[in-house]
């Protein structure tokens, strides 16, 4: 074995080892080096060089437990999210929202950018990073740019970059480019907070119907990229034929989503508010079907994935959940199997939008541990 060799291998069984012990510090915050020392199975001495050069370098924290009546207190360790950074992107049709924020959520810049009409949303997406990324480029360091995207990942029809690979096109940035579905990045998060493995399905309904499951306590994803199309599944309505952009007719986007209620009803949406705070109107009438038009496609994958949760979201949940949720609770309760061990509906409200992407990037580092350059690889 020639010196360089050698000598490489050795960086790398380091890399290796720290990787190892960040794991066990991120899974268990608050752990205690001995104890570092018994999950990761490596020797007490190796286990205090590696952490000695993570708190030198900023990496990882140790303070003292205030345990009362106990001779010495011990020293409990945890990773100080707090000391690095990520851009979050939030890309809808209507705008591009960017943040700097730290991997513990703290926010240090915001800036909103309206998508007009016919405007070139990649150019503006592609401004917005840049003008965050030279501002804190001699501050912080950023460690991966994280987008959220309403819609199809990678075929947005109505932001006009179809076929655009984001990853790719802002790989001039120097850092990881993660980029998500709206709906599947917050499936991530929820599941991250989970203490047991569960099974769930997120359902948002804004302007479109968007979907994401959870099984296993694993947010799962097809090969094609475009499971959980939840919005092009087909209603059930009788009398009525409505075509939908992606070739089906009568896609359960077309009844329920904030763009075809607006649409079915000519109205703007705070108008639709209005009628159907006013009683017996068409408006009311039409968001009074939805749980009808969704439930018994619900109970449908409750029943065929075996699913714990469904939880909703979106707009049109928040802004109607008296009226949507009694329904649907109704419907999916008549349409049970006995051995289906679902047992609730939640209305959820996500926002905490910097916390969700640094969720995502602390997953992705330590979910890629042996392909990908890890976060910290560098400090070693
Ligand atoms: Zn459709």
């Amino acid at each position: 074995m020639d010196t360089e060799h050698k000598y490489r291998s050795a960086d790398l069984m380091r890399k290796q080892n720290a990787r190892s012990i960040l794991r066990v510090i991120h899974e268990e915050r608050g752990i205690y080096r001995k104890n570092v020392a018994i999950q990761t199975n490596l020797a007490a001495q190796t286990v205090t060089n590696i952490i000695t050069v993570l708190i030198d370098q900023g990496i990882v924290l140790e303070q003292p437990m205030n345990i009362a009546g106990k001779g010495r207190n011990p020293f409990a360790l945890q990773i100080n999210y707090g000391g690095f950074y990520i851009v979050s992107v939030q890309i809808t049709n209507f705008f591009i929202e960017v943040y700097l924020n730290s991997l513990d959520g703290g926010v240090r810049y915001q800036k909103y950018y309206e998508i007009a009409r016919q405007r070139d949303a990649f150019a503006i997406l592609k401004n917005a990073v840049s003008e965050v990324m030279a501002t804190f480029k001699d501050i912080y360091t950023v460690s991966a740019i994280v987008i959220s995207e309403a819609g199809i990942v990678i075929e947005d029809y109505t932001l006009g970059w179809q076929g655009l690979n984001l990853r790719e096109a802002l790989r001039e940035f120097g850092t990881p480019v993660l980029v998500l579905n709206d709906v599947n990045i917050i499936a991530h998060y929820e599941n991250s907070q989970q203490k047991e493995p569960s099974n769930f399905m997120i359902v948002k309904i804004g302007n479109g119907v968007g979907s994401a499951l959870v099984l296993d306590g694993r947010v799962i994803y097809s090969s094609n990229h475009v499971s959980g199309e939840f919005g092009h599944v087909t209603a059930y309505v009788p009398g009525e034929k409505i075509k939908c952009f992606c070739g089906r007719t009568n896609c359960i986007t077309k009844f329920i989503s904030k763009g075809a209620l607006k649409s079915r009803l000519g109205m703007s949406y705070a108008e639709i508010k209005e009628e159907v705070n006013r009683g017996k109107t068409a408006a009311r009438e039409m968001v009074e079907n939805i749980g009808p038009i969704m439930a018994p496609k619900l109970s449908d994958l409750i029943m065929l994935l075996d699913l714990d949760r469904v939880i909703l979201i979106g707009d049109v949940v928040e802004d109607f959940e008296d009226i949507i949720i009694p329904s649907f609770e109704k419907e999916i309760q008549e349409n049970m199997s006995f051995w289906v061990p679902f047992h609730r509906l939640e209305v959820k409200k996500y926002d905490c939008f910097p916390k969700i992407c640094s969720s995502y990037a602390i997953e992705y580092y330590f979910s890629n541990d042996s392909g990908t350059q890890f976060l910290w690889d560098a400090y070693f």
